[in-house]
């Protein structure tokens, strides 16, 4: 088993909403436990500015699913939940969910980049994962947080559960 980091966001259809029926299916992936979830945070659109503001969050997994297999299986999840997959990047949609770490793998595919490239340059991503994982070393051997001296909040905000 290995231990997972997925980044989730939406900002289309009610996003915390979308967010939580994420975390309803991400609980039913075969083969893996449910550990951990951050708080909901809102946050800025990278790229195009005339969008809504995102909700984010981190949640953590054990599983023993291939990272292909559970990149399958994510993408079927925000298919299901209406993402309509576009030619613009970092446009609107109703579910991003990402693959941030699994374990301390380095893949290098052409559908996986793992740790994902963003991951230590957006605040949505970083303050979550440190509020469930605050002593997280990256495959580097870099300790995220280390990372939020230099890291702008960019607006970003916890939200009441
Ligand atoms: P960004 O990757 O900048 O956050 P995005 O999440 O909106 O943008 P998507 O449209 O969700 O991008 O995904 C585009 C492709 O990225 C997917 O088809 C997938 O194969 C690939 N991909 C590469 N690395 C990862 C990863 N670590 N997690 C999820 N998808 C990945
Ligand atoms: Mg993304
Ligand atoms: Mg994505």
């Amino acid at each position: 088993m290995e231990i997972v980091y997925l980044g989730l966001g939406a900002n289309l259809n009610a996003p915390r909403e979308q967010l939580e029926n994420a975390v309803v299916a991400l609980r039913g992936l075969p083969h893996s436990e449910f550990i951990a979830l951050s708080h909901h945070y809102a946050s800025k659109p990278m790229g195009p500015q005339d969008q809504p503001d995102y909700v984010n969050a981190v949640a953590a997994i054990k599983t023993a699913l291939s990272p292909e297999q559970l990149l399958d299986l994510t993408q079927k999840i925000e298919l299901e939940h209406g993402r309509v997959r576009k030619k613009e990047r970092w446009g609107p949609r109703t579910l991003d969910i990402d693959i941030l770490l699994f374990g301390e793998q380095i893949i290098n595919t052409e559908r996986l980049t793992v740790p994902h490239y963003g991951l230590t340059e957006r605040e949505f991503v970083v303050y979550p994962l440190l509020e469930i994982a605050p002593n997280l070393l990256l495959p580097s051997g870099k300790k995220l947080n280390t990372i939020t001296a230099t890291l702008a909040l960019n607006e970003l905000q916890q939200l009441p559960l």
